[in-house]
């Protein structure tokens, strides 16, 4: 019995058949040629998904939480590297969401709603888990911040229309100097550096931004200076539920192609032995216990309750499993599971371990809240 509305049913049909028509044909050909396509962006306008986060007062689609996800989980199921386009679009506009005045908010969304795209631009060499690490700064000069620095592995970021990238408005100050702010397309001294190769999701851009003297309106500022890590952490907080949908969407996928190759293999024959079956018997509950837990934090989400310890869980938990479960599925299909397609799940998986805060910060952030004094535990117990 599926717990969901008909609307969030139709949604879910509909982002099913859009992958099914516009993803999975061309996942395969766009991951071995490395490319961002903008086919896929040309495909999704009529459905105007990219719109899914942006308030329905902006002319968004507005949806819930749960309803994204299981729109992601479809992208993720028909190309992670796909659904990460779309995934850090949606990263890019919570920072709008949670920092942005209306003003921003319309200039930021604006692009969205004619399916163009956005960037998240935290990371720096040097500066990942570490993000308060970063060299690049912003330095007001009269109505305008100045912009100088490297960011590394940002993804969208060669296609994107606008950016949110941070910047130190006060490098003595460490992390308290980290400030946001709104960059749009095609400014003077912001450049694309080199498009990274990859080991899996060859199909999302990811490319280092390189800003020289880049002057940007001191109204594009989010929220006040030194607010930056604030915005950072409460947009990560919001965005990482997506990658734990994109990952049950992956490991979803390669149980079902798992079994499809062991039907066709063992036809009109008993399944294979106790040991495969429980194998897949394994599989299927760990699918199902990840859909769960990541539901539970969008229905938590769409609430208003407190649910960071539980966004850091449902992120580690089903990226996990995405990875523990393509792996299975290519040792069970041996020879055919290492030449086939199976192998570009397992690649995709890796990254979701990785990227929006590797799962070992994951694990800090779950750790302290667990050992937190009593009136934040609490706060979050209410939740359950
Ligand atoms: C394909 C791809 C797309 C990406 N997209 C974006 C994007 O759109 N925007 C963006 O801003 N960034 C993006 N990133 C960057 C990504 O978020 C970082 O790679 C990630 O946060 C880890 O940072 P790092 O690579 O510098 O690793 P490091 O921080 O150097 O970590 C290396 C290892 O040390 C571990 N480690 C580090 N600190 C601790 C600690 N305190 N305790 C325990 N273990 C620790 C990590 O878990 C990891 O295993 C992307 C990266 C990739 C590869």
């Amino acid at each position: 019995m599926s717990l969901l509305t008909p609307e969030q049913k139709a949604i879910q049909q509909q982002a099913r058949e859009f992958a099914a028509k516009h993803i999975i044909p061309f996942a395969s050909q766009y991951d071995k040629s490395c490319e961002f396509h903008p086919y896929l962006l040309e495909a999704a306008k009529e459905s105007k998904i990219f719109a899914m986060a942006v308030p329905v007062e902006y002319g968004g689609l507005g949806y819930d939480a749960l309803t994204q996800a299981l729109v992601l989980e479809e992208w993720g199921y028909g190309c992670a590297g796909m659904g990460t386009t779309l995934a850090a679009s949606i990263l890019s506009m919570d920072s709008v969401l949670v920092a942005g005045t209306p003003e921003q908010k319309k200039l930021f969304f604006t692009p969205m709603l004619e399916t163009k795209i956005g960037s998240f631009g935290l990371t720096e060499p040097g500066a990942g888990s570490d993000a308060g690490a970063g060299k690049t700064t912003a330095v007001k000069d009269g109505d305008s911040y100045i912009l100088n620095g490297t960011k590394c592995w940002i993804t969208n970021g060669g296609f994107a229309d606008v950016y949110v990238i941070y910047a130190s408005t006060d490098p003595t100050k460490g992390v308290k100097g980290l400030s946001a702010f709104i960059l749009e397309r095609g400014l003077e001294g912001f450049t694309v550096g080199t498009v990274d190769h990859k080991l899996g999701i060859r199909s999302s851009n990811t490319v280092e931004l390189l800003m020289k003297d880049v002057r940007i309106p001191a109204d594009h500022l989010l929220g006040k200076e030194g607010e930056g890590m604030k915005i950072a952490m409460m947009t990560l907080d919001l965005a990482r539920p997506a990658i734990a949908a994109l990952s049950v969407g992956l490991a979803q996928r390669s149980l079902d192609e798992c079994v499809k190759h062991l039907q066709a293999k063992f036809p009109g024959k008993p399944q294979p032995g106790q040991t495969l079956q429980f194998k897949l018997a394994d599989m299927e509950t760990e699918i199902q216990a990840a859909r769960q837990m990541l539901h539970h934090t969008m229905v938590l989400r769409d609430s208003g309750v407190p649910f960071s310890k539980e966004s850091a869980i449902a992120k580690v938990f089903c990226s996990d499993v995405a990875m523990r479960i393509t792996t299975q599925a290519v040792q069970l299909m041996g020879g055919y599971g290492y030449t086939s397609e199976l192998g570009k799940y397992m690649r995709d998986s890796k990254i979701m371990q990785i990227y929006e805060g590797t799962n070992q910060i994951q694990r800090l952030v779950i750790s302290r809240a667990v050992l937190a004094p009593a009136p934040a535990a609490s706060a979050q117990k209410a939740g359950k």
